[in-house]
């Protein structure tokens, strides 16, 4: 599925890249000097280049993990993120990630270790506080886990570590390095969910809702905290009823109770990425949804999104307490 590995020069014998390197031998390699080269140039078009999307093998020198937004988070005060991977193996319509890279291509920073030694280190700081860390913020957590080994490899870690949480955010079936090993009791899976009418249209290549709700099911009968991320809420005419049906289907399968946390937010972008998004896809009907911009974001008109938010809240608090809801205030 990787017709072409780009590999910085730096990091040729890097032990993680001879490993991904004897998993797609047919693929044409090509040394470069910085990802950058290949990843930034302006002139590449991303609708496209996700049709064969190349595996560039990087290395990152700074900012392995950096604070989360104001806003983001599931009931912790000190959050960060970290993106060992930018880009998706997906191709949601909604996914800022076409609207922030030039370039479609798959970016992986092989040097896991720095990233690890920066989560120490944050941890440490605050021994006596609790530190939640956000991994899927520029790509899928575990979709591209055969080839990363990002959660085989960063478990182990945050096992140690008495005060760190971890979210992998995820709408993958990649579950089996986690079947595979003892429950991290701080690392939460967290599965993003939308209605199948929606699903179906605007999150390509993903695994189908069903699916996703089924591997969550698996991970929580062995004890895995698991998190359920409605993000974004996307409009539809009936969207009342596919979340309602939606949630039904959840909740049938997965214990409400047992879970760690719900968060809920609605469909926004900021503007600058939804004109670059609505320019490669202008037929895309997401975009033809009642929506307006206000403070440089695009989202729904403020009435739809409060009653949305207000709907979607109140059929989830049927199932779930109050403390394990985090609606998104971003
Ligand atoms: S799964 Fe997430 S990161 Fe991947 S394309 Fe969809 S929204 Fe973007």
């Amino acid at each position: 599925m990787i017709d072409t590995l780009y590999i910085e020069s730096a990091i040729e014998q890097h032990p993680r890249v001879a490993t991904i390197r004897r998993r797609f031998p047919q693929a044409r390699t090509v040394v470069c000097e910085r990802f950058g080269e290949v990843f930034n140039p302006k002139a590449q078009n991303f609708r496209l280049q996700k049709q064969h999307p190349a595996l560039i093998l990087a290395e990152k020198y700074q900012k392995f993990v950096l604070p989360a937004p104001a806003g983001y988070g599931i009931g912790g005060q000190r959050n960060y993120y970290f993106s060992h991977m930018l880009n998706c193996l997906y191709d949601c319509r909604y996914c800022f990630l076409q609207g922030m890279y030039q370039s479609a291509n798959y970016v992986l920073f092989v040097n896991y270790e720095d990233f690890q030694e920066q989560i120490r280190h944050i941890c440490r700081e605050t021994p006596d506080q609790d530190v939640y860390f956000f991994s899927g913020y520029d790509c899928d957590s575990l979709a591209f886990e055969p080839v990363t080994d990002f959660a085989e490899q960063f478990l182990p870690v945050f096992a140690e570590l008495p005060n760190a949480w971890l979210e992998l955010r995820t709408k993958s079936t990649q579950i089996r390095s986690l079947l595979n090993r003892d429950v991290v009791p701080r690392c939460v899976v967290a599965f993003s969910l939308s209605p199948d009418a929606v699903a179906e249209k605007v999150e390509a290549k993903a695994p189908n809702v069903a699916k996703r709700i089924e591997a969550a099911a698996k991970l929580q009968q062995q004890d895995w905290q698991i998190g359920l991320r409605f993000d974004p809420l996307i409009y539809q005419h009936d969207y009342r009823q596919q979340y309602r049906a939606l949630f039904e289907q959840v909740f049938a399968a997965i214990d409400a109770q047992a879970l760690h946390s719900v968060s809920l937010g609605v469909f926004r972008l900021p503007e600058q990425y939804f004109k670059k998004i609505h320019k490669l896809y202008p037929d895309e009907k997401l975009f033809a949804s009642p929506l307006q911009t206000a403070s440089g974001m695009v989202s729904y008109r403020a009435d739809l999104e409060q009653a949305m938010m207000a709907d979607c809240s109140q059929m989830l608090l049927e199932y779930i307490p109050q403390s394990a809801f985090f609606p998104c205030t971003l």
